[in-house]
Protein backbone atom coordinates (compact mmCIF):
# COMPACT_ATOMS: atom_id res chain seq x y z
CA UNK A 1 0.00 0.00 0.00
CA UNK A 2 1.15 3.65 -1.03
CA UNK A 3 -0.74 5.35 1.49
CA UNK A 4 -1.70 3.50 4.21
CA UNK A 5 0.69 2.20 7.23
CA UNK A 6 0.43 -0.14 10.67
CA UNK A 7 -1.66 -0.68 12.64
CA UNK A 8 0.41 -0.26 14.76
CA UNK A 9 -0.14 -0.19 18.89
CA UNK A 10 0.12 2.74 21.23
CA UNK A 11 -1.32 3.61 24.32
CA UNK A 12 -2.64 7.23 23.44
CA UNK A 13 -4.09 5.67 20.52
CA UNK A 14 -4.54 1.64 20.91
CA UNK A 15 -4.88 0.45 17.59
CA UNK A 16 -4.00 2.89 14.88
CA UNK A 17 -4.14 2.71 11.23
CA UNK A 18 -1.78 5.15 9.31
CA UNK A 19 -2.98 7.15 6.72
CA UNK A 20 -0.08 8.91 5.07
CA UNK A 21 -1.04 11.92 2.62
CA UNK A 22 2.56 13.66 1.53
CA UNK A 23 5.58 13.03 -0.50
CA UNK A 24 8.20 12.82 2.12
CA UNK A 25 9.35 15.27 3.47
CA UNK A 26 7.06 17.78 2.96
CA UNK A 27 6.75 19.93 6.13
CA UNK A 28 6.65 24.02 6.97
CA UNK A 29 9.05 23.39 9.86
CA UNK A 30 12.15 22.44 10.30
CA UNK A 31 12.27 20.56 13.96
CA UNK A 32 15.37 20.04 16.03
CA UNK A 33 14.16 16.57 17.06
CA UNK A 34 12.10 15.32 13.72
CA UNK A 35 12.51 11.78 12.96
CA UNK A 36 12.19 12.10 9.84
CA UNK A 37 15.48 14.41 9.47
CA UNK A 38 16.44 17.90 8.21
CA UNK A 39 13.70 19.50 6.31
CA UNK A 40 15.60 19.91 3.01
CA UNK A 41 12.63 22.24 1.30
CA UNK A 42 10.00 23.88 2.80
CA UNK A 43 6.43 23.20 1.70
CA UNK A 44 3.87 25.95 3.08
CA UNK A 45 1.59 25.76 -0.04
CA UNK A 46 -1.27 23.20 0.25
CA UNK A 47 -1.76 20.51 -2.80
CA UNK A 48 -3.86 17.44 -2.93
CA UNK A 49 -0.51 15.95 -3.57
CA UNK A 50 -2.08 12.49 -4.15
CA UNK A 51 -5.54 11.63 -5.94
CA UNK A 52 -7.64 11.16 -3.01
CA UNK A 53 -10.30 8.63 -4.34
CA UNK A 54 -6.88 6.83 -4.44
CA UNK A 55 -6.04 6.99 -0.64
CA UNK A 56 -9.75 6.50 0.31
CA UNK A 57 -9.59 3.19 -1.71
CA UNK A 58 -6.64 2.12 -0.04
CA UNK A 59 -8.59 2.97 3.05
CA UNK A 60 -11.38 0.72 2.38
CA UNK A 61 -9.11 -2.34 1.26
CA UNK A 62 -7.45 -1.28 4.88
CA UNK A 63 -10.21 -1.27 6.35
CA UNK A 64 -12.14 -4.41 5.46
CA UNK A 65 -8.30 -6.15 6.26
CA UNK A 66 -8.59 -4.92 9.85
CA UNK A 67 -11.39 -5.42 12.21
CA UNK A 68 -9.91 -4.54 15.78
CA UNK A 69 -8.76 -1.05 14.78
CA UNK A 70 -9.40 1.98 17.38
CA UNK A 71 -8.46 4.71 15.69
CA UNK A 72 -7.48 5.65 12.20
CA UNK A 73 -4.91 8.84 11.93
CA UNK A 74 -3.92 10.57 9.27
CA UNK A 75 -0.27 11.07 10.46
CA UNK A 76 2.79 10.69 7.98
CA UNK A 77 5.80 12.56 6.33
CA UNK A 78 5.84 15.91 7.15
CA UNK A 79 2.61 18.26 7.80
CA UNK A 80 -0.45 16.44 7.80
CA UNK A 81 -2.84 19.50 6.93
CA UNK A 82 -0.95 20.44 3.68
CA UNK A 83 -2.70 17.95 2.20
CA UNK A 84 -5.71 19.96 0.64
CA UNK A 85 -8.47 17.72 0.86
CA UNK A 86 -8.04 15.93 3.98
CA UNK A 87 -11.51 17.35 5.22
CA UNK A 88 -13.22 15.39 2.15
CA UNK A 89 -11.37 12.36 3.31
CA UNK A 90 -12.32 12.89 6.83
CA UNK A 91 -15.57 12.75 5.82
CA UNK A 92 -15.33 9.94 3.65
CA UNK A 93 -13.83 7.72 6.15
CA UNK A 94 -16.41 8.57 8.80
CA UNK A 95 -19.28 7.10 5.89
CA UNK A 96 -17.13 4.03 6.07
CA UNK A 97 -16.80 3.07 9.67
CA UNK A 98 -17.78 4.15 13.01
CA UNK A 99 -13.56 3.99 14.15
CA UNK A 100 -12.42 7.54 15.31
CA UNK A 101 -10.30 9.46 13.43
CA UNK A 102 -7.50 11.53 14.55
CA UNK A 103 -5.21 13.81 13.05
CA UNK A 104 -1.70 14.61 13.87
CA UNK A 105 -0.72 17.85 12.71
CA UNK A 106 2.32 20.74 13.87
CA UNK A 107 -0.70 23.06 13.94
CA UNK A 108 0.98 25.40 11.69
CA UNK A 109 -1.64 26.25 9.14
CA UNK A 110 -4.47 26.72 11.84
CA UNK A 111 -4.41 30.43 11.11
CA UNK A 112 -6.37 29.88 7.83
CA UNK A 113 -10.06 29.41 8.59
CA UNK A 114 -10.18 26.91 5.56
CA UNK A 115 -7.71 24.57 7.46
CA UNK A 116 -9.74 24.94 10.53
CA UNK A 117 -12.93 23.81 8.71
CA UNK A 118 -11.24 20.84 7.38
CA UNK A 119 -10.88 19.30 10.75
CA UNK A 120 -13.91 19.92 12.16
CA UNK A 121 -15.03 16.16 11.77
CA UNK A 122 -12.26 14.98 13.15
CA UNK A 123 -12.29 12.98 16.19
CA UNK A 124 -9.18 13.88 18.00
CA UNK A 125 -6.75 16.75 16.78
CA UNK A 126 -3.22 16.45 18.08
CA UNK A 127 -1.38 19.02 17.40
CA UNK A 128 1.93 20.42 18.52
CA UNK A 129 2.86 23.04 21.13
CA UNK A 130 6.19 22.58 21.95
CA UNK A 131 7.38 26.75 23.15
CA UNK A 132 6.13 29.10 25.23
CA UNK A 133 7.75 31.99 23.86
CA UNK A 134 8.90 32.63 19.97
CA UNK A 135 12.73 32.19 20.75
CA UNK A 136 12.00 28.70 21.56
CA UNK A 137 9.47 28.20 19.16
CA UNK A 138 12.34 29.16 16.86
CA UNK A 139 14.93 27.00 18.07
CA UNK A 140 13.02 24.36 18.79
CA UNK A 141 10.67 24.42 15.41
CA UNK A 142 12.45 26.41 13.36
CA UNK A 143 9.34 27.14 11.11
CA UNK A 144 9.19 28.43 7.46
CA UNK A 145 9.38 32.52 6.71
CA UNK A 146 6.04 34.00 6.84
CA UNK A 147 5.00 31.30 9.89
CA UNK A 148 4.99 33.26 13.38
CA UNK A 149 4.64 32.13 16.75
CA UNK A 150 1.91 34.21 17.61
CA UNK A 151 -0.24 33.04 14.13
CA UNK A 152 0.73 29.62 15.90
CA UNK A 153 -1.19 30.29 19.02
CA UNK A 154 -4.00 32.47 17.44
CA UNK A 155 -4.38 29.54 15.18
CA UNK A 156 -4.88 26.96 17.74
CA UNK A 157 -6.68 29.16 19.96
CA UNK A 158 -9.57 30.10 17.17
CA UNK A 159 -9.51 26.44 16.15
CA UNK A 160 -10.39 25.50 20.20
CA UNK A 161 -13.26 28.07 19.90
CA UNK A 162 -14.50 25.80 16.79
CA UNK A 163 -13.70 22.87 17.32
CA UNK A 164 -16.30 20.06 19.58
CA UNK A 165 -13.94 17.50 19.50
CA UNK A 166 -10.36 15.88 21.49
CA UNK A 167 -8.36 18.41 21.15
CA UNK A 168 -5.16 16.66 22.62
CA UNK A 169 -1.49 18.86 22.01
CA UNK A 170 1.62 17.55 22.08
CA UNK A 171 4.19 18.55 23.60
CA UNK A 172 8.06 17.30 23.10
CA UNK A 173 10.14 17.81 26.24
CA UNK A 174 14.15 18.19 25.51
CA UNK A 175 16.38 18.05 27.86
CA UNK A 176 18.39 21.42 28.32
CA UNK A 177 16.09 23.10 25.64
CA UNK A 178 12.50 23.70 26.73
CA UNK A 179 12.56 21.85 30.27
CA UNK A 180 13.46 24.61 32.65
CA UNK A 181 11.39 26.22 34.86
CA UNK A 182 11.28 29.34 33.48
CA UNK A 183 10.29 27.80 29.76
CA UNK A 184 7.42 25.49 31.33
CA UNK A 185 6.08 28.40 32.97
CA UNK A 186 5.96 30.02 30.04
CA UNK A 187 4.48 27.51 27.93
CA UNK A 188 2.06 26.84 30.19
CA UNK A 189 0.35 29.81 29.72
CA UNK A 190 0.34 29.24 26.06
CA UNK A 191 -1.07 26.44 26.91
CA UNK A 192 -3.90 27.91 28.80
CA UNK A 193 -5.18 30.11 25.94
CA UNK A 194 -5.83 26.94 23.94
CA UNK A 195 -7.44 24.99 26.22
CA UNK A 196 -6.78 21.90 25.59
CA UNK A 197 -8.75 18.70 26.21
CA UNK A 198 -4.96 16.95 27.72
CA UNK A 199 -1.31 17.19 26.91
CA UNK A 200 0.35 14.45 25.81
CA UNK A 201 3.69 15.19 26.81
CA UNK A 202 6.47 13.14 24.57
CA UNK A 203 10.49 12.39 24.78
CA UNK A 204 12.98 12.33 21.88
CA UNK A 205 13.44 8.61 22.29
CA UNK A 206 14.07 8.28 18.54
CA UNK A 207 17.45 9.60 16.38
CA UNK A 208 16.69 13.10 15.71
CA UNK A 209 18.51 15.05 13.05
CA UNK A 210 20.28 17.43 15.48
CA UNK A 211 23.54 16.35 17.76
CA UNK A 212 22.27 18.75 20.94
CA UNK A 213 18.74 16.91 21.44
CA UNK A 214 18.59 14.96 24.43
CA UNK A 215 16.03 13.14 27.00
CA UNK A 216 15.23 15.31 29.86
CA UNK A 217 15.89 13.79 33.11
CA UNK A 218 13.00 11.91 35.09
CA UNK A 219 12.94 15.35 37.83
CA UNK A 220 12.74 17.33 34.67
CA UNK A 221 9.97 15.00 33.45
CA UNK A 222 8.30 15.46 36.82
CA UNK A 223 8.29 19.21 36.70
CA UNK A 224 7.05 19.30 33.55
CA UNK A 225 3.92 17.50 34.30
CA UNK A 226 3.51 19.45 37.79
CA UNK A 227 3.49 22.81 36.16
CA UNK A 228 1.75 21.98 32.94
CA UNK A 229 -0.94 20.00 34.74
CA UNK A 230 -1.91 23.35 36.48
CA UNK A 231 -3.20 24.35 33.23
CA UNK A 232 -4.59 20.81 31.28
CA UNK A 233 -4.50 17.11 32.52
CA UNK A 234 -1.35 16.00 31.25
CA UNK A 235 -1.00 12.38 30.36
CA UNK A 236 2.60 10.95 30.92
CA UNK A 237 5.53 10.19 28.59
CA UNK A 238 4.13 6.69 26.33
CA UNK A 239 5.99 4.57 23.97
CA UNK A 240 4.07 3.11 20.92
CA UNK A 241 4.86 -0.59 19.97
CA UNK A 242 3.79 -2.50 16.96
CA UNK A 243 1.69 -4.97 16.19
CA UNK A 244 2.48 -6.85 12.40
CA UNK A 245 0.09 -9.85 13.69
CA UNK A 246 -2.70 -8.73 10.74
CA UNK A 247 -0.12 -7.44 8.24
CA UNK A 248 -0.49 -9.30 4.88
CA UNK A 249 2.79 -9.18 3.88
CA UNK A 250 5.57 -8.30 6.80
CA UNK A 251 8.59 -6.45 4.81
CA UNK A 252 6.33 -4.35 3.19
CA UNK A 253 4.44 -3.31 6.49
CA UNK A 254 7.99 -2.77 8.25
CA UNK A 255 8.85 -1.30 5.26
CA UNK A 256 6.22 1.06 5.70
CA UNK A 257 6.68 1.84 9.69
CA UNK A 258 10.26 2.40 9.31
CA UNK A 259 10.18 4.81 6.39
CA UNK A 260 7.56 7.27 8.58
CA UNK A 261 9.76 7.04 11.52
CA UNK A 262 12.98 4.61 13.26
CA UNK A 263 12.06 1.95 14.89
CA UNK A 264 13.76 1.02 18.13
CA UNK A 265 15.69 -2.85 17.19
CA UNK A 266 14.08 -4.41 20.66
CA UNK A 267 10.10 -3.31 19.40
CA UNK A 268 11.02 -4.77 15.94
CA UNK A 269 11.97 -8.16 17.50
CA UNK A 270 9.18 -8.15 19.74
CA UNK A 271 6.61 -7.44 16.92
CA UNK A 272 8.40 -9.80 14.54
CA UNK A 273 8.58 -12.67 17.42
CA UNK A 274 4.63 -11.92 18.36
CA UNK A 275 3.85 -13.18 15.40
CA UNK A 276 5.39 -16.72 15.24
CA UNK A 277 4.91 -18.07 18.80
CA UNK A 278 6.80 -20.53 20.11
CA UNK A 279 9.42 -20.93 17.01
CA UNK A 280 12.44 -20.32 19.05
CA UNK A 281 15.00 -17.26 17.46
CA UNK A 282 12.43 -17.13 13.83
CA UNK A 283 12.58 -13.45 14.65
CA UNK A 284 16.36 -12.67 14.40
CA UNK A 285 16.33 -14.82 11.24
CA UNK A 286 13.42 -12.55 10.22
CA UNK A 287 15.53 -9.77 10.20
CA UNK A 288 18.43 -10.84 9.08
CA UNK A 289 16.56 -11.60 5.96
CA UNK A 290 14.95 -7.95 6.11
CA UNK A 291 18.23 -6.26 6.41
CA UNK A 292 19.80 -8.52 3.36
CA UNK A 293 17.54 -6.41 1.23
CA UNK A 294 19.39 -3.13 1.86
CA UNK A 295 16.32 -1.66 2.92
CA UNK A 296 17.22 -0.31 6.31
CA UNK A 297 20.10 0.46 8.13
CA UNK A 298 21.03 0.62 11.75
CA UNK A 299 21.32 3.89 13.75
CA UNK A 300 22.35 4.12 17.50
CA UNK A 301 20.32 7.15 19.62
CA UNK A 302 20.81 7.22 23.29
CA UNK A 303 22.97 3.70 23.29
CA UNK A 304 20.11 1.82 21.71
CA UNK A 305 20.23 0.17 17.80
CA UNK A 306 17.10 1.70 15.54
CA UNK A 307 16.11 0.37 12.44
CA UNK A 308 16.05 3.42 9.58
CA UNK A 309 15.33 3.42 5.80
CA UNK A 310 18.41 2.85 4.12
CA UNK A 311 18.73 6.20 1.93
CA UNK A 312 20.93 4.23 -0.79
CA UNK A 313 17.99 1.69 -1.41
CA UNK A 314 15.36 2.45 -3.59
CA UNK A 315 12.53 1.03 -1.21
CA UNK A 316 10.39 4.17 -0.81
CA UNK A 317 8.98 3.15 -4.85
CA UNK A 318 7.75 -0.05 -3.07
CA UNK A 319 6.16 0.75 0.14
S1 LIG B 1 6.45 19.25 12.31
FE1 LIG B 1 6.72 17.06 12.44
S2 LIG B 1 7.37 16.44 10.39
FE2 LIG B 1 7.61 18.66 10.52
S3 LIG B 1 9.73 18.96 11.10
FE3 LIG B 1 8.51 18.95 12.97
S4 LIG B 1 8.54 16.85 13.69
FE4 LIG B 1 9.22 16.84 11.54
Amino acid sequence: MKYIFGPVSSKRLGQSLGVDLLPPKSCSWNCVYCQLGKTKKFVTERQEFFPREEVLDEIRLALAANNTLDWITFVGSGETMLYKGIGWLIGEVKKLTTTPVAVITNGSLLYLPEVREELLSADAVLPSLNAGSEALHLQIDRPASGLSFRQHVEGLAAFRREYQGRLWIEVMLLGGINDSDEALHELAAVIKQTNPDMVHLVLPTRPAPEQDVHLPSEERIEQAIAILSTVAMVVHPVKGTMDLRSAPDMLQAVTSIVSRHPVQQRELQKAIADCFPGENDKENAVMQDMLATGRFKLVEHDGEPYWVVNDESSCQENC
